[in-house]
């Protein structure tokens, strides 16, 4: 029997939505030792990433973890590299192994470029803080480089297009527009030289979503400026040019397209960590293979959450926050020697603004769009933030921004 004298040891590895919320949650139970690893020092609201990108400041999108982490959990800056099942440790890039009785794996996803030819080296993503500031300050330089040219030149190098017509592409497309346009205005440059191309193989928009709401935001996208290439294939990217196939046609044709600046946000793969868990399947959608309870099949001590868990609805920070919550309270329960209940995947509701002051909202097939839509994805953005850490470090957050 488990006493605060000799409490469950917990290791969890990965500081973002599902990470977190397992920490926070289980902070609270006396008889679980709680250590989080992460490599990055703060947690990054991905979500937010393309307001940085379109102005916003860092502070919008990024937290310390000490500012989230309860006190009494020990919060490690490190890297995982590998798990041994057998003498139930974790391996740390700076050398050290951490015991458990039970692991969160959450370590979430990197870019996937699915093998496209001069994807990776070419284009740009915004997939952190760090990214999506650089992006940014690439965007800028080429608006001030701009000033010196003729206007052929400088509609060349205004050009952007956005690969995957996905929430991050659209949300991005439909940001970047009125962001750019008022810093060309400042600096004197034409803002109606700036391009902004939205590119999928998909025939439409936000393919997930169903066809009328697709429908009302490549309208909202136009407004905004934004040129949609819907039903388009990439197949190449080089320093100037993407190599497309149109598939329009009643042939698809194959042509050029010249951009100066690619952003990729077509696709994303779990994190190459996950591939080093001894014995590890992986379902087709390439998530790791887990039991009802979000556990390894081979090991009930080690669960999977987030990203990289192969559950119906992964691939979302909601479902990373609700798998979060679950194996709080199921490894509760475990110490406690209490059974435990499955695991429900419950499907997300979408939120994704496009432009100034405009979102669009899908439940399955129920769809809002306009200023109320734009007003509940603040709403569900600040109760989250609230949900994590305190009234006063939002407000400074805030106030950060302002100034
Ligand atoms: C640009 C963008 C926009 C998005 N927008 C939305 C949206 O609007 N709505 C939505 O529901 N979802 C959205 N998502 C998806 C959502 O962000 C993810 O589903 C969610 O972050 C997954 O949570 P997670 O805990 O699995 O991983 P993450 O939140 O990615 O956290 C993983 C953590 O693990 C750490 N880590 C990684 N490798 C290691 C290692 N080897 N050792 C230690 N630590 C490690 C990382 O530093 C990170 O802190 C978006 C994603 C992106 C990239």
């Amino acid at each position: 029997m488990k006493t605060p004298q000799n409490r469950s040891k917990v290791v969890i590895v990965g500081g973002g939505f599902a990470g977190i919320e397992v920490a926070r949650l289980l902070a609270k139970n006396p008889l679980a030792e709680v250590t989080l690893v992460s490599t990055n020092n703060c947690f990054q609201y991905y979500p937010n990433l393309y307001r940085l990108v379109a102005g916003a400041s860092a502070n919008q999108v990024s937290i310390p973890l000490d500012k989230i982490i309860p006190k009494n959990v020990t919060l490690l800056i490190d890297t995982y590299i590998g798990i041994d099942l057998t003498q139930k440790a974790i391996s740390l890039k700076s050398g050290s192994a951490l015991s458990y009785d039970y692991a969160v794996l959450a370590m979430g996803s990197d870019a996937n470029y699915f093998g496209i030819e001069g994807m990776e080296a070419h284009a740009q993503d915004f997939l952190s803080v760090k990214k999506a500031l650089a992006l940014r300050s690439s965007l800028l330089q080429k608006i001030s480089d701009a000033k010196n040219l003729s206007e052929a030149e400088a509609k060349e190098l205004l050009h952007i297009m956005i690969i995957g017509a996905g929430p991050s592409g659209t949300e991005l497309a439909g940001a970047l527009g009125p962001f750019l346009k008022e810093k060309a205005k400042k600096v004197g440059v034409n803002p109606s030289l700036i391009g902004i191309d939205l590119l999928d193989s998909s025939p439409r928009v936000l393919a997930a979503l169903p066809e009328h709401a697709s429908a009302l935001v490549t309208e909202q996208l136009q407004k905004n400026g934004v040129t949609v290439y819907a039903n388009y294939g990439v197949n190449a990217c080089d320093e100037d040019f993407l190599t497309v196939t149109n598939k329009n046609t009643p042939e698809p044709t194959t042509l050029k397209m010249k951009a100066s600046t690619v952003i990729w946000t077509a696709g994303t793969k779990i994190s190459g960590a996950f591939a080093t868990i001894p014995g590890v399947v992986m379902t087709e959608k390439k998530r790791v293979q887990v039991t009802s309870t979000l556990a390894l099949p081979n090991d009930d001590s080690v669960y999977i959450a987030g990203d990289g868990s192969g559950t119906q609805y992964s691939g979302l920070a909601q479902t990373a926050i609700d798998q979060g919550q679950y194996l709080a309270k199921t490894i509760s329960n475990r110490i406690a020697g209490v059974p435990v209940s499955d695991y429900v995947p419950q499907p997300g509701v979408f939120v994704i603004p496009v432009g100034k002051a405009w979102a669009i909202l899908n439940k399955k097939q129920f769809v809002v769009s306009g200023l109320a839509a734009y007003i509940i994805r603040i709403i569900v953005d600040a109760r989250y933030f609230l949900s994590i850490t305190s009234i006063a470090q939002v407000i400074s957050m805030l106030k950060k921004e302002t100034s």
